[in-house]
């Protein structure tokens, strides 16, 4: 059994509105080990982003409780300077809009060397050295003039590769990419892809997938967590849950997948929208969209609960099976 590399344990983020308090993040468990590919999936609202900021440190929520154990030390724990040590080094992310994280007014190597001059100790030659062996890794022709030119001048998949050579630069254990093909056209979202699961193969990096887009858990995850409205609703292994997906939620998301080999001339959408978190006072916060929902699940939410090795599901059908089983 591999090493746990990251362990969120019981972990609330709340958001404190003029409209009340938002519980972004409510109760969230998910380990990913040494290695290992682990997707968070879920329609917009419903945690995945906030979960990784949580990760990071860097959500502007506030972290209620709950704990966050990477190689066993508690980044909750730690001092502002300790987490900027662990943050970019053994812990990096890579978020979804190049354009937007890369500085417009400094060099691509002068970025990537930043990290590289701070956590390895590098000189500034070695830096930029560094900057060109990293734009070389991740396929950018021309590395040596790429270094010295601005984000501007690059295409948008050419940022989003600079973005993942700044975070792989220090070689980190694990890697947050926060839906980080969405804004690139298909061509280019597979290389990114393909890039990443062969960084992630060469160095062993761990790496923790925040997307909507299920074709891209398929492509690169080993287990897939589902969350739904703060909570995990879902977890199973990749094949697990693509086979044989029990929350209703799940299944609504696997249904809206366009098939090839389909005749509907309409593509299947879940009804209703995903509540803002803490709208809904009890019971299961998908009971709205369900179309099972028994009484109990609009007065009660079900625990996330095992049904089979390895795969949990928060959903009242199986709980009530598990009953009557007994
Ligand atoms: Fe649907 Fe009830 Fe399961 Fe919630 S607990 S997903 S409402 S069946």
């Amino acid at each position: 059994m591999k090493e746990k590399l990251l362990e969120m344990k019981g972990l609330k983020t709340y958001f404190y509105t003029d409209e009340g308090v938002v519980p972004a993040v409510d109760g969230v468990d998910i380990v990913i080990h040494e290695g290992e590919t682990v997707g968070i999936v879920g329609e917009s609202g419903c945690g995945k982003s906030v979960t990784s900021l949580t990760a990071m440190r860097l959500t502007p929520g506030k972290v209620e409780e709950g704990s966050i154990l990477f190689q066993g030390k508690d980044l909750l724990a730690l001092s502002e300077e300790d987490m900027r040590k662990v943050r970019g080094n053994e812990l990096a992310m890579i978020f979804q809009e190049p354009m937007t994280s890369l500085n417009p007014v400094f060099t691509i190597g002068e970025q990537i060397g930043e990290a590289i001059e701070i956590h390895m100790q590098y000189s500034k030659k070695q830096a930029r050295e560094r900057a060109i062996e990293m734009l070389k890794l991740v396929g950018i022709p021309r590395p040596e003039q790429i270094v010295d030119e601005y984000p501007h001048q690059l295409s948008g998949g050419m940022r989003q590769r600079v973005m993942i050579a700044i975070a792989m630069s220090c070689n980190p254990k694990l890697l947050i990419a926060d839906e980080p093909t969405t804004a690139l056209d298909v061509t280019i979202q597979a290389q990114i892809l393909d890039l990443m699961r062969e960084l992630k193969e060469k160095h062993n990096t761990a790496i923790m997938m925040i997307t909507h887009d299920l074709g891209v858990v398929a492509e690169m995850c080993d287990r897939v967590v589902v969350m739904y409205a703060g909570k995990v609703v879902e977890e199973a292994d990749v094949v697990t849950l693509f086979t044989n997906p029990k929350h209703p939620y799940t299944q609504g998301l696997m249904k809206s997948i366009p098939r090839l080999d389909s005749s509907e001339q309409r593509l299947y959408s879940i009804k209703g929208s995903v509540p803002i978190p803490g709208s809904l006072r009890k019971g299961c916060t998908f009971a709205p969209r369900c179309e099972y929902a028994l009484d109990t699940c609009r007065e009660e939410m079900p625990e996330l609960a095992a049904v089979e090795t390895g795969h949990l599901c928060r959903c009242w059908l199986y709980e009530a099976k598990e009953e009557q089983a007994e």
